[in-house]
């Protein structure tokens, strides 16, 4: 498995909390934008500054923007908002306060607001859909996680009000089934 190695600037360093779980996400538009917004300093607005461990093109090709084992955590999830409460430790993040970026590597795929919306799951080519379990199987390995549904979620598992429509595109329970 090829990843290329895209830096983003936009990361919290340090953080030596143990990964309860693998974020996917579905991007709003094209690749290069995405990875233009991800690695994108914006020194003039920096709180609105984002970026995800890893984004995934439509061709397969994976891209590697924050490297959790060094102790970066990408600014991917925002805040809980009404998160899914049978997840156990993002129950614990809620009572404890603890930012759910911490515990988590994010996996952002290509995709388009449309795919998003119409929840589309057919949308993502095979290639990437293939790409993208490689690279979570890889991940649970690494991190000593194995497949549940407390440790393969969607972005709207973590904010079901905001981003109620990521990851549109993938069907999580089907994944999870299928990894
Ligand atoms: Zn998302």
């Amino acid at each position: 498995m090829q990843i290329i190695n895209h830096p983003s600037p936009n990361y919290f360093s340090g953080i030596k909390a143990k990964i309860q779980a693998i974020v996917l996400h579905g991007t709003a538009g094209n690749l290069q934008s995405s990875l233009d917004e991800l690695t994108n300093p914006k020194p003039n607005n920096p709180d609105s500054r984002v970026s995800s461990n890893y984004v995934i093109g439509l061709d397969g090709s994976i891209y590697r923007l924050v490297s959790y084992w060094l102790g970066q955590r990408a600014w991917a999830n925002g805040v809980l908002n009404y998160p899914d409460r049978s997840i156990s430790w993002l129950v614990e993040c809620a009572i404890k306060g603890l930012n759910p970026n911490n515990y988590t590597i994010s996996i952002e795929h290509v995709a388009n607001s449309r795919d998003m919306i119409n929840r589309n799951y057919s949308a993502m080519p095979a290639v990437q859909l293939e790409a993208s379990k490689m690279l979570v199987k890889r991940l649970l390995k690494d991190t000593g996680l194995t497949a549940n549904h407390q440790t393969i979620i969607g972005h709207n598992q973590i904010d079901s009000i905001s981003r109620s429509n990521c990851p549109g595109i993938i069907n999580i329970p089907e994944y999870i089934a299928n990894i």
